[in-house]
């Protein structure tokens, strides 16, 4: 089964790409909280970080997923989940999803850099 992940984590620039992208592609528009992939800012840390969601189809019928097609920083990339597996990369995205929020939230909290 292939997934997307990301290539490395000070690579992503913030730039939305990924959102407005994916959710042109399910929606026909560009509306980025439909995005099935959110980037979440940590402002005090400078760090902007991509987090995959459960709705990710692949861009099914697009013949090639379009927000690793479009990151210009080349920070997401398509991989092979190990057969069995998918059960504990499933878990690994939840929790990474939830650290990304409560990071994120303690950085505004603190009113960023
Ligand atoms: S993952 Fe790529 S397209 Fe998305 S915000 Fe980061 S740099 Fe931009
Ligand atoms: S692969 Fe397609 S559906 Fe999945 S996050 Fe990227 S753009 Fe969205």
């Amino acid at each position: 089964m292939k997934r997307i992940a990301v290539t490395e984590i000070n690579q992503c620039s913030g730039c939305r790409m990924c959102e407005m992208i994916c959710s042109f592609v399910h929606t026909g528009q560009f509306q980025p909280h439909k995005s099935f992939i959110k980037i979440y800012k940590i402002e005090d840390k400078g760090l902007d970080i991509p987090v995959i969601g459960k709705d990710c189809d692949l861009c099914e019928g697009e013949g090639y997923p379009q927000c690793v097609r479009y990151c210009p920083a080349v920070a997401l990339r398509v991989v092979d989940t190990p057969p069995g597996e998918e059960h504990i990369l499933d878990r690994i995205r939840i929790q990474s999803e939830r650290r990304a929020i409560e990071i994120a939230k303690a950085s505004s909290r603190r009113g960023g850099a």
